[in-house]
């Protein structure tokens, strides 16, 4: 097996996606408790002592609440950006050694892993691929808007976490206060269905493509709703015939890929 992506927890209650590749063992954010990481792993036949690193998006807190346990108590080394280092809170609580700063490409296990800057009211964050070999795994989420940069980092991938955060009628329609509709509707918020779905249609791809929907929000989206809002769009762009063929997972519950 050479790529395994597990997305242990998604959306805006935590976040944390478990990325093996070649030799590298890493996790995508660490935003729920050190414990839960724990079982997720062990349920996939994981230890947390076999994680090389922690690298993460960006600073908010469903992305780094597990941080203090992993660092102390498990000793994982976690990169991030220097901005967001600076923006974090809850730092005090980490294993100071463990802390380092995110270059642009990381080196672990034989495996090259590449940021690319993503649109999100955060402090510098950042979107990632995993490349070993033929293969590559992307993770976006947390972003307001697919730039350029963005679709060109996301083209080609075997395995991708895309952020599919919100129907944009649901949250138009629900109940969060309007300043919250109106950052979340913002280039500097989230992804919605439809956002997702034609960056999708348009991205270049390779034959097959897993697609982890992922991010979504638990008050203005439902799993089936946004599984068909992204069918819906990508089957009007002939996107999912077997040149191009895209296989939807979702994130909630959990759920695994691997190649
Ligand atoms: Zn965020
Ligand atoms: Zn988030």
């Amino acid at each position: 097996m050479s790529a395994q992506v597990h997305v242990l927890a998604s959306g805006s209650t935590g976040n944390a996606t478990y990325v093996a590749l070649g030799g590298a063992k890493v996790l995508v954010d660490a935003g729920i408790s050190a414990r839960r990481i724990q079982k997720g792993l062990e349920s996939i036949g994981v230890a947390v002592s076999e994680l090389d690193a922690v690298v993460l998006t960006h600073e908010h807190r469903d992305h780094v609440l597990g941080l203090g346990t992993l660092t102390r108590r498990h000793g994982v080394p976690v990169y991030a950006r220097p901005a967001a280092w600076q923006a974090m809170k809850g730092k005090d609580k980490m294993e100071a050694s463990c802390c380092r700063e995110l270059p642009e490409r990381l080196h672990i296990g034989g495996v090259d892993i590449h940021t690319f800057p993503i649109s999100h009211d955060a402090a510098d964050p950042v979107g990632f691929n995993f490349f070993h070999h033929d293969v590559k795994c992307s993770v976006a989420t947390d972003l307001g808007f697919a730039t350029e940069t963005v679709v060109r980092a996301l083209a080609y991938s075997d395995i991708l976490v895309l952020e599919a955060n919100h129907d944009v009628n649901m949250l138009e329609g629900g109940s969060y206060p309007w300043h919250l509709k109106q950052r979340i509707l913002s280039n500097r918020g989230h992804l919605s269905n439809d956002a997702a779905a034609w960056l999708l249609a348009k991205l270049p791809k390779k034959k097959q493509t897993e697609v982890f929907l992922a991010h979504l929000s638990q008050e203005n989206n439902r799993p089936q709703l946004a599984l068909e809002t992204v069918e819906t769009i990508l089957r009007s762009q002939s996107v999912g015939d077997e040149e191009n063929n895209i296989r939807l997972l979702l994130t909630y519950p959990d759920q695994m890929t691997s190649l």
